[in-house]
């Protein structure tokens, strides 16, 4: 019955025949590597129990583990919603990466780990403020300014930036820190008050950047 016929993957939609792979740590949920199959490498895999990819440097199948035992037992196979990812779940016999480590992703890009920080200034308005305006709670000190009117919003904008001058003129980065906060913080709630994205903003900015 066809009804009956079980999910796999499409490896037609990509050219050269290979789908990435990922492979997860049944366990610990930790993703240990990713690797790439063709339909023989998939068979083997199913057939055998342990992961076998095509290795697009080696050019021919590989048996993850073939020369370290280090074999990945696989527990399930998963395929993605259009059919073009494989993610399999699997127990490793010992570490997955080459290096040593559990996993192949112990690196991160970048060496400023806080690189998308700024973003969180988004988040802030169009998640965090936006919903204390929308659906106002009683206890929030955010819903009572937007309760208590735009020109008292307004006015907490100013009082912040005089602290922020205060600030700046001594030597306690803490506290200059906090002030500027509390600045930010009281102009994302005046500008969602006026219904102004902080990407509206930035727009404004790099327009001047040419
Ligand atoms: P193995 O499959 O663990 O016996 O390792 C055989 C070879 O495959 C190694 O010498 C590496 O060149 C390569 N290799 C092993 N593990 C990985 C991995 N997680 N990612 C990429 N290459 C690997
Ligand atoms: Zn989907
Ligand atoms: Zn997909
Ligand atoms: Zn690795």
């Amino acid at each position: 019955k066809t009804e009956d016929i079980i999910d796999t993957p499409d490896f037609s939609k990509s050219a050269d025949g290979l789908i990435p792979a990922i492979i997860q740590d049944d366990h610990s949920g930790k993703v240990l590597m990713l690797g790439y199959m063709n339909a023989e490498a998939l068979t083997k895999t199913q057939e055998e129990g342990t992961v076998t990819f095509y290795s697009r440097s080696k050019q021919r199948l590989w048996t993850k583990g073939e020369t370290s035992n280090n074999f990945l037992f696989v527990k399930d196979i998963l395929v993605d919603c259009d059919k073009d990812t494989i993610l399999i779940k699997a127990t490793p016999a010992g570490p997955t990466c080459h290096t040593g480590d559990d996993t192949c992703f112990g690196e991160k890009i970048g060496q400023d780990s806080r690189i998308g920080e700024a973003a969180f200034l988004n988040y802030l308005q169009k998640q965090v403020i936006r919903e204390r305006k929308l659906n106002p709670s009683e206890s929030s000190y955010t819903s009572s300014l937007f309760k208590s009117g735009i020109n008292k919003i307004a006015q907490k904008v100013g009082e912040e930036a005089i602290e922020v001058v205060i600030e700046a003129k001594d030597n306690d980065d803490d506290l200059f820190k906090n002030e500027v906060s509390d600045m930010l913080f009281h102009l994302l709630v005046l500008l969602e008050q006026k219904n102004i994205d902080l990407d509206d903003v930035i727009s404004v900015l790099r327009s001047r950047h040419s």
